[in-house]
């Protein structure tokens, strides 16, 4: 088992840890990111981003690229290994991973973002892959000139409804009450895109298939109880978030819903810790949010570091290699 000692480690390197990173390098913390997969997290599902200041519009998997090279550009030590929990101690923080680490720490940044919340339907995770799917751009080639539903209200779900728009031959949005909850820029532009209708006060009850994958939904009218079965070669599911809380470790503060309660320096109620992006307790989960609490997060972990170090009586600054 290798053991290391850092000052700052990251845990994800979506926007918010990569934003740390920078933040972290720059002032002059020895810091590891570690990520399981590629840089960029959720972002790369998404088709356009029109709301990160400086891009009136630029893909995911781009914005996710340079905010990777921008934190490598300071000598940012990368770590592709999959994090399996986070001891806090008195001394150091210990980060475990499964290829075997321990890497001891002064402090550490959570940002380990969210997955898509499940439908909880008959047929959702047996037709996974086979037309059920969580991302317009990853599987919305598949569907060209097909039919399909999307389902949610939120801008998720107008969103990736537009993009199916381009590849479909009609995209229902099913939501389950009589108004939308995206922004009024998304709901207009869902109006007026005639590939889309709108099913509202409805809910899927259940994904059907045959041999070839989906071919219907089971829908319900939530006014008056009635089903009905509509044809359709897939299931988009757009409603909403749930916060990868499982590596938070115990003591922590965390919200009835399972997002970590943070101050307004993202610092968790145990010292040297921190919370970015969509794992925190919130208003709104957005790409410049997450960026703008990985820069709050490493100024407050150097900040500590440093009075920690002071205290320890350790004075000399530890430099990046
Ligand atoms: P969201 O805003 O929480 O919306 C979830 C939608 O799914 C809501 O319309 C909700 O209905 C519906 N829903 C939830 N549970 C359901 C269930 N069991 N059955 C049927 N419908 C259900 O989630 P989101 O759209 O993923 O957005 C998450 C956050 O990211 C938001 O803050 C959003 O603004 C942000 N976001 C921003 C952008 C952008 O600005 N470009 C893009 C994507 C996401 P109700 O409305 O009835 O609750």
């Amino acid at each position: 088992m290798s053991q290391e000692l850092y000052d700052l480690a990251i845990i994800g390197g979506g926007p918010g840890g990569l934003s740390a990173a920078i933040y972290g390098m720059r002032a002059a913390l020895k810091t590891v990111l570690i990520e399981k997969e590629i840089p960029g997290g959720q972002i790369n599902k998404s088709d356009s981003v029109e709301n990160y200041p400086g891009f009136e519009n630029i893909s995911g998997s781009e914005l996710a690229m340079k905010l990777a090279q921008h934190a490598r550009v300071y000598g940012t030590e990368e770590i592709n290994d999959e994090v399996t929990a986070v001891e806090p101690g008195l001394d150091f923080h210990i980060v475990r991973t499964a290829g075997g680490r321990e890497i001891q720490t002064h402090a550490v940044i959570l940002a380990p973002g969210g997955h898509p919340r499940k439908l909880s339907v008959p047929g959702e995770e047996d037709y996974y892959g086979k037309g059920v799917s969580y991302c317009a751009v990853c599987d919305g080639f598949f569907f060209r000139g097909k039919n399909v539903v999307v389902v949610g209200g939120g801008d998720t779900a107008c969103e990736e409804g537009l993009y199916l728009a381009k590849l479909a031959a009609k995209v229902y949005l099913v939501h389950r009450r009589d108004a939308l909850r995206a922004s009024m820029i998304l709901q207009k532009r869902v109006e007026a895109e005639c590939k889309m209708e709108v099913l509202w006060n409805t809910v899927v009850t259940e994904i059907k298939a045959n041999a070839d994958g989906v071919n219907a939904v089971t829908l319900q009218d939530t006014q008056n109880g009635d089903k009905q079965d509509l044809p359709i070669d897939g299931v988009f599911i757009f409603i909403g978030f749930e916060p990868n809380n499982q590596l938070v470790p115990a003591g922590i503060r965390m919200s009835p819903d399972g997002f970590v309660v943070t101050n307004d320096q993202c610092a968790t109620n145990i010292d040297g810790i921190y919370v970015v992006g969509d794992l925190r307790d919130r208003y709104a989960r957005q790409i410049v949010l997450a960026a703008a609490d990985g820069c709050m997060a490493s100024l407050a972990a150097a900040h500590y570091v440093e009075t920690r170090k002071a205290k320890m009586g350790d004075l000399t600054c530890v430099l990046p290699e």
